[in-house]
């Protein structure tokens, strides 16, 4: 596993839509162990590949200990309402509000190519947002309100 230079907004790559996946072999598992290792040595609770320059649909996300690593991952159905903060590793330093859904569904090929259906709410969901937002170029700070310069960085989570 190695660490990867994780990508700030302004860099073209953020704005991209990321290409699907073909295949889930040694390369992307070794890609999904990258992100996982980058992720959490910026104390994050996700990072997608167009953040460390690779686009692709794959992203990590660790929330509660349980790590999640989805390949081409699609939300399949979601439910109420969420309004709550949200940071990114690729915005440093910055916090702002977006409506998200409070529980969403998402299907997606695990790290052996397998298909699995995952379920979150609160952060998870989230997170889940945040993430697959990643993948069409889309970053959190484009539709957030309240969006403001954080003071106290330790109650973040930088996504
Ligand atoms: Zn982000």
């Amino acid at each position: 596993m190695a660490l990867r230079n994780i990508i700030e907004d302004g860099h073209p790559s953020l704005g991209m839509v990321c290409k699907p996946v073909k295949k889930v072999g040694d390369h992307e598992r070794e890609i999904l162990d990258d992100l996982t290792e980058t992720m959490r040595n910026a104390e994050g609770v996700g990072l997608a590949a167009p953040q460390v320059g690779i686009l692709r649909r794959m992203v990590v996300i660790e929330v509660d200990d349980q790590l999640y690593q989805l390949v081409n991952p699609v939300i399949t159905e979601s439910e109420g309402d969420q309004f709550e903060y949200e940071g990114c590793l690729s915005v440093p330093g910055m916090r702002g509000r977006v409506h998200r859904p409070a529980k969403v569904k998402v299907s997606a090929l695990d790290r052996n190519g397998e298909p699995r259906e995952y379920e979150g709410e609160g952060l998870l969901a989230r997170a889940f947002c945040h993430e697959l937002d990643h993948l069409d170029g889309i970053l959190y700070n484009s539709k957030c309100e309240d969006y403001e310069r954080i003071t106290d960085p330790v109650e973040e989570d930088e996504e």
